[in-house]
């Protein structure tokens, strides 16, 4: 099949490209380079398989393509708040020139939602079931409401003009080809350690999250995309659940060296807790994650090591 990814060229896309590529497809990246980098893709530039095209997804585009994966989002707090009408405006508008092209062409699309739209949960863990507890008015909205009015126009699209959808709703991930200053907890705590650096823990610690390691999360893309059961939303992520102080831990166990945890202001509606209900996924495509947080930790450092 010939392929586009939106956002190819950032953490997930440029693993999803390799993958798609590995598994003989063609794959048009397309990237504004905002939190993306050449350097993610450079191994994948030779291939004539593989094509890489500078274009912000606000703007219209077209292709003769068969599936549409739209990954184009900065998915970082820091990065996406740096300009939050522009972020809203990249899942608003990437959204629809996604669909509208998907609509032309005839094209399955893949929206990559994400845990953001059940905001800070009072529902645990989080079945698709849940609408969320999300502020449409503060520094992460930007974010959330945009990732949210991206799954309504998905489904309208779905339902008024029968585009053929796949939602998917990504817990947080980490693993190789993540900015060593991304601002996510993950590669934060990583970098600092090797760097030898205090460990930034912002508030006491107590707050949870479930990670993925990457080569899990994109086996599920892949089986969701090639599957015609349902379109979604569905959650994929891993139901290991980790306070910030158990990961700042973990990673000082793998990393070793002299780094001390220090705490910092917990950011404004930093959500309390989260973890994916992952028994659609169970079910439809047999998928669950495998590779446990020890062994991700240990690839994702291996990778970090790399870039020093
Ligand atoms: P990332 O920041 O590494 O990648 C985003 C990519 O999109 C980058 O290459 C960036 O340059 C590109 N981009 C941003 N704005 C663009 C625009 N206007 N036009 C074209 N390209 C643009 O983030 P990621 O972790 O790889 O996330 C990929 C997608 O998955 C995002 O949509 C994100 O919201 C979603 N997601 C990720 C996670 C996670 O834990 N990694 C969790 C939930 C959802
Ligand atoms: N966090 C932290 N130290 C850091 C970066 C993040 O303690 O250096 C916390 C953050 O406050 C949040 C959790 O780690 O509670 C996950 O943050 P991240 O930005 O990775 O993802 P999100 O909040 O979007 O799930």
């Amino acid at each position: 099949m010939r392929i586009l990814v939106t956002g190819g060229a950032g953490f997930l896309g440029s693993n999803l490209c390799t993958r798609l590529i590995n598994d003989g497809h063609e794959v048009i990246c397309l990237d504004n380079f905002f939190t993306g980098r050449k350097a993610n893709i450079a191994h994948l530039l030779d291939n004539p398989r593989f094509e890489l095209v500078r274009h912000d997804v606000t703007d219209p585009f077209k292709f003769e393509v068969d599936q549409i994966y739209n990954l184009a989002c900065p998915a970082s707090p820091p990065h996406y708040q740096y300009n939050p009408i522009k972020t809203t405006k990249t899942s608003v508008m990437g959204a629809i020139n996604c669909l509208g092209l998907a609509k032309r062409v005839k094209a399955r699309v893949f929206q990559a939602s994400t845990s953001e739209v059940y905001g800070d949960p009072q529902v645990h863990p989080q079945p698709e079931e849940y609408w969320g507890n999300v502020n449409p008015i503060g520094k992460r909205s930007c974010y959330d409401e945009g990732k949210r009015c991206a799954e309504t126009l998905f489904f309208d699209y779905h339902r008024e003009n029968k585009v053929d959808i796949r939602v998917i709703r990504i817990f947080n991930t980490y693993g190789p080809h993540m900015l060593s200053n991304d601002g996510r907890v993950v590669s934060n705590f990583i970098v600092q350690a090797l760097g030898g650096e205090d460990i930034t823990i912002y508030g006491d610690g107590s707050q949870t999250r479930s990670f993925c390691y990457v080569d899990d999360l994109i086996e599920g893309f892949v089986r969701f995309m090639d599957q015609t059961e349902i379109v979604g939303p569905m959650n994929c992520g891993n139901p290991g659940e980790f306070t910030m102080l158990q990961l700042a831990e973990a990673v000082l166990r793998e990393v070793g060296g002299k780094s001390k945890i220090v705490h910092k202001p917990l950011p404004a509606d930093d959500p309390k807790q989260r973890k994916p209900d992952i028994s659609l996924a169970r079910r439809v495509l047999k998928w669950e994650p495998q590779i446990p947080l020890e062994e991700g930790l240990r690839r994702t450092i291996a990778y970090f090591r790399t870039q020093a």
